[in-house]
């Protein structure tokens, strides 16, 4: 589904969205539940992307349904792989996954990719600016593109209604709601994030950050 003009949501990675953001250097935000990698491409090739012309993977954070096609997804095209250097050893799988995360992980193995850049503050990948926002994972980062936030796992929605991410799933909840506050401040119309649809954001970040 195109939602602004040239920001794709990929309906086949429902369950753990991804985005496409079309320009002279094609991305994709975040990679989805691990085993969906040729139906990522089918719909790429669907919106008129070959493999090689994907430019850049970027990566939220270390989840296993974040980072579940990136290796593939990465062989499959020549994409940059961008990930959160505090979430590196968890993608790399040098560091197991706290907590709950821990259980899910012996559920889903996804192979790691290769890193081929971390975020820095102020990364700018084409138009599209890297917003750190940790909390959920020691790295989470967000990205604004535009009008467009794409959220990661900053926020969920459900049934048009913005909410944090679960706290069971939070890794430091102040830094979350230091990353929500920062966030607010920001200037966007769009809120794109992994679990649930897209929503307009009216006045609906006011209510996360009270
Ligand atoms: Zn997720």
């Amino acid at each position: 589904m195109e939602l602004t003009p040239g920001v794709h949501l990929l309906e086949s990675t429902r369950g753990s969205f991804c985005y496409l953001v079309l320009g002279d250097e094609p991305v994709l935000i975040d990679t989805g539940m691990p085993g969906r990698a040729d139906k990522i491409l089918e719909e790429l090739a669907r919106i008129g992307l070959q493999p090689r012309d994907l430019a850049h993977i970027l990566i939220s954070h270390h989840d296993v349904d974040h980072i579940g096609n990136a290796k593939a997804l990465q062989e499959a095209t020549s994409a940059t792989v961008w990930a959160p250097a505090a979430d590196l050893p968890y993608i790399r799988g040098e560091r197991r996954r706290p907590g709950v995360r821990r259980a899910i992980g012996l559920f889903y193995r996804p192979p790691a990719p290769r890193v081929d850049q971390v975020y820095a503050p102020g990364t700018r990948i084409g138009n599209i600016e890297v917003i750190p926002t940790p909390g959920h994972t020691p790295g989470h980062v967000s990205f604004l593109r535009g009008d467009v936030l794409f959220a990661g796992d900053l926020v969920t929605t459900r049934g048009g209604r913005l909410l944090p991410s679960p706290g069971i799933l939070t890794t430091d909840p102040a830094a979350l709601r230091q990353s929500l506050r920062e966030v607010g401040r920001l200037s966007f119309d769009w809120v794109c994030p992994a679990h649930g649809r897209p929503v307009r954001r009216g006045n609906l970040w006011d209510a996360l950050v009270r």
